[in-house]
């Protein structure tokens, strides 16, 4: 049943659904390439949620075959953004140190031999490793493995770059616009938002942990997006840490990593969660404590600062990025998970030719990224 639509009525060639960074730098660059682009976010304050909560980092290495492509395609926007983009760089140096116990020896070896890894990553002893990031306890670490150019990435930079860039290419940002409703009439999708109704031939799904709620309302099948929460912790080490890279255990079970002058710290859970403004558990703050003081040499006796993000994934952690086949001119951006700032700059040119009703553009052809392997259809089983 769709609610009577009041207020200001507004229409465009998109609107985009959601003001973190899936939904900035793709709006970015549709109104770059001339269209008419409403971003429409419930919030008072874009990045809100998942992209105001990240870890901030850019690790070439980390993800499957997909994300891989998407990190190398994304990676030359960070290293040389458009001019006007902003005045700052987007990426500092950092590093990153897998770390392998005496039983994970072999998947170190493997994870060193993925072809996508060679000259990316290095092997270093357990000394080496203990050099590099001195708070280790010596007794868990049998090997690691070293990405140089791992990168801290500049995420509010990022963010208010493509929200700048997106409005002097005259596109609109509305904030505490919540969809509320969604009707498809005459070629088009009319949403009521508190603020008004926005118009559009196409919506373009950026709603992170929300996406499938946002498919409900279009009529469109949902793609299984499951929200999974991560909590993240600020400590004061009490010690120089600047130089310390970013450090995690090879099957992803905690990590550390410096972050303004404070220690962040993770039990690099995953906990499904519902859409919702998350916040750290109380059991997963203290097991995030245990775990880095069994993986450390530190002793936490006080949290500088808290908090928790959901990182949205589908079953095959690859991002969904595609038009509905159930409806008309519903287009997906969602499911980017744990990698969606890095890879931002790649799936918003993706979408800007896919939701333009071009091709799949030869970039991402040639890293063996097509319409299939990230198209909603491949998860519409129902
Ligand atoms: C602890 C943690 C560490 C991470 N570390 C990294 C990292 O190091 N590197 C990396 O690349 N990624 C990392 N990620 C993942 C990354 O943060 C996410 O992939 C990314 O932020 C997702 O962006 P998004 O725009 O899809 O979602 P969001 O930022 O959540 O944006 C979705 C927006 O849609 C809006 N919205 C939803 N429904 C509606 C509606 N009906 N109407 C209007 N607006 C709506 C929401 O308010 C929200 O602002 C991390 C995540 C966490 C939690």
């Amino acid at each position: 049943m769709v609610r009577p639509m009041t207020g200001e009525f507004q229409s465009a060639d998109f609107i985009v659904v959601g003001a973190g960074i899936a939904g900035a730098s793709a709006a970015y660059e549709l109104a770059r390439a001339g269209a008419y682009v409403i971003i429409a976010e419930m919030e008072e304050q874009p990045g809100y949620h998942t992209t105001g909560r990240s870890a901030a980092t850019f690790v070439n290495s980390y993800g499957n075959d997909v994300i891989r492509g998407l990190n190398a395609l994304s990676l030359p926007f960070f290293e040389a953004p458009p001019d006007g983009f902003g005045e700052h760089p987007l990426l500092s140096e950092r590093g990153t140190m897998y770390i392998a116990g005496t039983d994970e020896l072999e998947a170190l070896d493997q994870f060193l031999a993925e072809p996508p890894n060679a000259g990316l990553l290095t092997r270093l002893t357990p000394d080496q490793a203990l050099a590099m990031s001195p708070a280790l306890n010596p007794e868990i670490v049998a090997g690691a493995a070293f990405e140089e150019a791992a990168r801290d990435i500049d995420v509010n930079a990022l963010l208010m770059g493509y929200l700048r860039g997106f409005q002097a290419a005259g596109g609109k940002l509305v904030v505490g616009a919540e969809i509320k409703s969604l009707l498809r009439r005459a070629g088009k999708w009319e949403a009521e938002t508190p603020v008004g109704i926005l118009s559009a031939p196409i919506i373009i799904n950026a709603a992170g942990a929300w996406g499938d709620d946002l498919a409900y309302l279009a009529g469109a099948r949902p793609v299984g997006l499951v929200p999974k929460r991560r909590t993240a912790l600020t400590i004061d080490p009490g010690e120089p840490i600047a130089d310390w890279p970013l450090t995690i255990s090879l099957d992803e079970t905690w990590y550390f990593r410096p972050e303004a002058g404070d220690l962040l710290i993770s039990p690099a859970d995953e906990t499904p969660s519902p859409p919702c403004d998350s916040q750290p558990d109380e059991l997963d703050i203290a097991r995030c404590i245990d775990r880095i003081q069994s993986v450390t040499r530190l002793r936490i006796n006080r949290l500088v600062s808290k908090r928790a993000g959901l990182r949205t994934f589908v079953h095959d952690k690859t991002p969904v990025v595609g038009f509905a086949d159930d409806v008309d001119g519903f287009f997906w951006l969602a499911g980017q998970g744990g990698y969606g700032i890095q890879t931002s700059p790649a799936l918003a040119r993706m979408t800007v030719a896919l939701a333009g009703g071009g091709e799949m553009p030869d970039e991402l052809i040639e890293r063996g990224i097509t319409t299939a392997a990230v198209g909603p259809m491949r998860l519409l089983t129902a």
